[in-house]
């Protein structure tokens, strides 16, 4: 009976390992997805910006253009009438205007010329941003396509563990089970270890001679006066360790 209450101790002890393992992963799974999500907001958020510059760049262009244009008109006008002025005074006040109309298109030129620039700038980002997207937007939706299938299977897994956790259960009393527990909630792995030449295998110090006869005789299950952890003799449990 005490051998068994061992073994199944040990037992209990892996599958609680693969249990945490399990739960891991299905946590783990639906968050990956949220990453993402959160990346492919951000996304979203700075094409929003883009699109709002590349408006207001654009609007930008089509005033300069139509100033120009509207100029440059002006400019020509004035050309064809200066041929027909002969008042000198007159000739010279429309040249003064014509210089003046020019040498403001050509400012107006050069701030169009940046303008087309930066809208060149911009929609190479907005090339840029959209590659990127497309590539986190791909690894989300195969994500998310596999995400049940891997919690299924994760939570099957845990199901049989549950089941076999059920069945070590039944052959250990209650209160060492009450005291397994308490020592997994509060120290680190592992909760039950062989003592190996009278030295425990969890914290690697020698147990009293006494308590090390008591272990021997194999009648209840002891724990370590060190470390607390609950301890067999390592010739009791055939392999179990
Ligand atoms: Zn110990």
């Amino acid at each position: 009976m005490y051998q068994k209450q061992i073994e199944q101790l040990v037992v209990l002890q892996q599958v609680d390992d693969e249990i945490l393992v399990l739960e891991d992963e299905i946590g783990k799974a639906p968050r990956e997805l949220e990453a993402l999500e959160e990346q492919l907001e951000g996304f979203r958020k700075r094409k929003e910006q883009i699109e709002e510059k590349l408006s207001i760049l654009d609007e930008q262009r089509k005033k300069l253009g139509g100033e120009i244009e509207e100029d440059d008109a002006k400019i020509k006008k004035s050309k064809n009438k200066l041929m027909l002025v002969d008042n000198t005074k007159q000739y010279h006040a429309m040249m003064r205007e014509m210089d003046s109309l020019e040498k403001l298109n050509r400012m107006r030129e050069e701030e169009f010329a940046a303008v087309k620039e930066e809208l060149a700038r911009q929609a190479d980002m907005t090339r840029e941003l959209d590659e990127e997207t497309a590539e986190v937007q791909k690894e989300y939706d195969a994500k998310k396509a596999t995400l049940d299938e891997r919690v299924a299977q994760a939570q099957k897994q845990l199901d049989k563990l549950q089941k076999k956790r059920a069945k070590a259960c039944e052959v250990v009393p209650p209160p060492i089970l009450g005291r397994y527990e308490f020592i997994r909630s509060r120290l680190d792995n592992p909760v039950i270890v062989s003592v190996v030449d009278s030295v425990c295998t969890g914290c690697h110090i020698t147990i009293p001679p006494q308590e090390y006869n008591e272990l021997q005789k194999g009648k209840q299950i002891l724990s370590c006066p060190n470390c607390q952890r609950l301890i067999f003799w390592s010739e009791h449990a055939g392999g179990a360790e």
